[in-house]
């Protein structure tokens, strides 16, 4: 007999109201309930999260049946004004997947499933004990403290807090710096703003990994810049299984307008503008499954960065780009914070994304290295004589 645990930190949902036992191994998991209505990747048929665990008691194993009922078709009105999402097939070809394994394990097994209208069904065999299901690998607000932990010793890091979020948990600045004495721009990294985009804090860690490197170019990187990571702008949404905003019909805190009094959003402004970045690298994950995404970076540095970037063919994935927006305020009003920093403080920015289907999270931290590397590499040599 197979239950499901869900209600921990990331699972999604985050109670047994959204999960149904349709037999002895057999369930429908719901991931577009919510604790409280909630609004575009939040509300009800538009999620973009989903984690449990099945605990399964038994001496030997069992395999289990998973529905998943995305529900695409009870989305309320107005579900669509921020979604690219048009049609539910369109919604359930990222969603024919998901990844299986034991807790505390970074090696996850990819198990396709069949889709009906818009439900996914995964006959998964479940070892006894605890195994984990998610759509994409997970990375959860626990795992993002242990990562800030692990870095307090560096004697190149520190370790800052900037403030709290909406329910208290914590929200870091870590200051990656040599700290010796001549002028050092300011260069922000940015990850989970959205909370489901795991892929971001990934890219996080290898971007770090990279920047504490003793590789003569990471050397000379922290010689011209002074790097700020803020590695969970949303820990509420990451610690409460959302997809994207603080709280169900709460702030998606990558706008940096319209103003808003959401702690989390205020904790994050009031870092951003302490930083006042000259470079911000803002880092996300995208649910297509073939395409890394470059999204603000002029054209230029995108066309030199392309020679020192890894091939993401392996992978079955393009690089799809696009350059800065022209209006820095959008007519609605809305402004990134990426443009924020653009008009504010003259800074250059990109937002990465990228695409898990067929990756492990050591390929996206590779890739979070391989990125970081490129960008400060297109700006150290920027001015060289053989530009
Ligand atoms: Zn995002």
């Amino acid at each position: 007999m197979l239950s499901i645990d869900v209600g921990f930190d990331g699972s999604c949902p985050q109670s047994l109201e959204g999960v149904r036992r349709d037999g002895e191994s057999a369930f429908t998991i719901f991931p577009s309930w919510r604790a409280s209505p909630g609004i575009t990747e939040d509300g009800i048929g538009r999620t973009t999260r989903l984690g449990f665990r099945v605990r399964n008691d038994a001496s030997t194993s069992v395999t289990g049946t998973m529905h998943i009922d995305w529900q695409y078709g009870d989305a309320g009105p107005g579900a669509d004004r921020y979604s690219a999402i048009a049609t539910c097939e369109l919604y359930m070809a990222h969603r024919d997947f998901c990844v299986v394994g034991p807790p505390d394990d970074e090696q996850w097994e990819y198990v396709i499933g069949n889709v009906t209208a818009s439900v996914s069904t995964f006959e998964v065999v479940f070892e006894p004990g605890i195994t984990e299901v998610h759509w994409h690998p997970d990375y959860n607000y626990s795992r993002g403290e242990a990562f800030v932990e692990s870095l307090r010793d560096h004697p190149l890091a520190t370790v800052e807090l900037l403030g709290n979020s909406g329910e208290g948990r914590n929200m870091w600045r870590v200051r990656i710096s040599d700290d010796r004495d001549c002028a050092r721009k300011p260069f922000l990294i940015l990850a989970r703003s959205h909370a489901y985009e795991s892929g971001g804090s990934y890219m996080m860690e290898g971007m770090v990994n990279y920047l504490l490197d003793d590789n003569p170019w990471a050397a000379a990187a922290r010689r011209d810049w002074e790097f700020h990571i803020i590695p969970m702008a949303n820990p509420d949404g990451v610690a409460n299984g959302l997809g994207k905003l603080t709280t169900p019909a709460g702030r998606d805190v990558q706008w940096a307008l319209p103003v808003s009094d959401d702690p989390t959003y205020v904790t994050l402004m009031q870092g951003v503008k302490r930083v006042k970045p000259a470079y911000v690298v803002d880092l996300h994950n995208w649910q297509t499954k073939g395409v890394d995404g470059a999204v603000g970076m002029d054209a230029e540095r995108w066309q030199r960065l392309q020679e020192f970037l890894p091939s993401v063919r392996s992978f079955g994935k393009r690089w799809w780009w696009r350059g800065p927006s022209d209006t820095l305020i959008l007519p609605d009003g809305r402004q990134t914070l990426r443009s924020f920093c653009r008009e504010r403080f003259g800074a250059h920015g990109v937002a990465f994304e990228c695409g898990w289907f067929g990756r492990q999270p050591e390929d996206v931290r590779a890739l979070g290295t391989e990125l970081i590397r490129g960008v400060l590499l297109v700006e150290e040599q920027w001015d060289s004589t053989y530009r």
